[in-house]
């Protein structure tokens, strides 16, 4: 994401902001989401999810773990905090998994595989399951960009040993995360409260953030004086409870670390609620019109063109992911705008450059991430369009 304080505020969210047509239901099938792959532990963390997965694998001190090249600073610290060592591998240019130099990298001391469905297209699930068994391997997917979709008529994260997902990238909620097993019980994951000033921050960020880009106005004006008590509520809560675990994990404020003191917390009730009250299929058709409206929307102009040609039917997408020949200039310009961005990887962390892997240097630098969430209204989606086309043609 950019990071500059003299760029106007973006114009529309970056992420899903609640509303009261994030609770409609969607018509025709029903989309699959990777918890209905297993049993579920419902985390306030992608990350989270993740740690938990290498710990029941039983992953510790001096294994590897074998992860993408094209990686963000948030996949690592789980492998560290189990005193393992991640070793990368490398991808293709549309950065699906590279399974030659995949099972190169395997050796005495591997014992997890991580796979990533980038931007929420699949990857090579049948293959990496072989591999992972002929090796003895556990098969982990990173469904952070995957919370809904299909591959060979089963729901993502049905093809690992384990499955985590990040459901603050796909749903209005301030924290979330899950982990999934279709093939391990979970029962030795036990969960709890991080008690109640974390309820209250997950409940009123989430509607203030619907509030800040005008929707809930209902809402809004009956808890106006509520939300105007708020900060001095925050502050005498943090005045009381001084040193104790914070009030929400650093995963909801941006930061790239593992907080150990959150492995064993439930989600809020908040994002439990709404992702129970959440329509999978309202929000992978919204998601995928959208996606197509951006596609179209850039076909034949220069210098850019999707990173993939075609969005497959049972794919939900998290951004739209833009390869950009100038990226850095067009980012600037998109940012001048107020177009909101995610540059997923940029910059590779963890001593990852070309020589690791030229594609995965290549997808962090020249991928920019437009949103596509199901919470973009029509004139919002317009504009993003118009000021998208600007941008490139500038
Ligand atoms: C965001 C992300 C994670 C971590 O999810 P959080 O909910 O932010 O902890 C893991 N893997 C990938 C690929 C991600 O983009």
């Amino acid at each position: 994401m950019l990071a500059n304080t003299h760029l106007p505020r973006p114009v529309i969210p970056l992420a899903p902001v609640l509303s009261l047509d994030s609770l409609r239901r969607g018509a025709g099938p029903r989309a699959a989401t990777v918890l209905d792959a297993g049993e579920v532990r419902l985390v306030t963390s992608g990350r989270v999810a993740l740690a938990l997965a290498l710990r029941e694998i039983g992953v510790g001190p001096g294994d590897e773990v074998l992860l993408p090249a094209y990686h963000s600073g948030s996949m690592v610290p789980p492998v560290l905090w189990r005193g393992a060592l991640p070793v990368f591998y490398r991808v293709a240019p549309d950065a699906q998994a590279d399974l030659a130099d995949l099972a190169a990298r395997i050796g005495p001391r591997t014992r997890a595989v991580m796979a990533t469905h980038f931007f929420g297209f699949a990857q090579p699930l049948a293959a990496l399951r072989a591999l992972c068994d002929a090796h003895g391997l556990a098969l982990l997917e990173d469904c952070a960009h995957a919370l809904i979709g299909e591959h060979d008529g089963r729901p993502l994260g049905a093809w690992g040993d384990y499955a985590a997902a990040s459901t603050m990238k796909f749903l209005p909620v301030y924290e979330g995360g899950a982990l999934v097993s279709a093939r391990h019980s979970l029962d030795g994951v036990a969960l709890y409260s991080a008690g109640a000033a974390f309820e209250m921050k997950a409940a009123l960020n989430t509607l203030e953030r619907g509030f800040g880009y005008g929707r809930l106005g209902a809402l809004r004006a009956a808890l106006w004086l509520p939300l105007r008590a708020k900060e001095g509520l925050w502050n005498s809560l943090k005045r009381r409870r001084p040193a104790t675990p914070r009030l929400a994990p650093g995963s909801s404020d941006s930061s790239l670390d593992l907080d150990p003191r959150w492995t064993d917390k439930r989600a809020s009730l908040t994002s439990r609620a709404i992702l129970r009250w959440s329509s999978p299929t309202r929000i992978a058709q919204r998601r995928r019109a959208h996606y197509l409206r951006l596609q179209d929307a850039i076909a034949g102009l220069p210098g850019v063109r999707p990173l993939h040609r075609e969005l497959p039917q049972s794919t939900c997408p998290w951004l739209f992911p833009l390869l950009a020949n100038d990226p850095d200039a067009l980012a600037q310009r998109l940012a001048r705008e107020g177009v909101p961005l995610t540059r997923f990887g940029h910059p590779l962390a963890s001593g990852v450059g070309p020589s690791t892997c030229a594609n995965a240097a290549r997808l962090a630098r020249h991928v920019l991430g437009l949103p596509c969430h199901q919470e973009l209204r029509e004139d919002e989606l317009r504009w993003l369009v118009d000021a998208v086309r600007r941008a490139v043609r500038a």
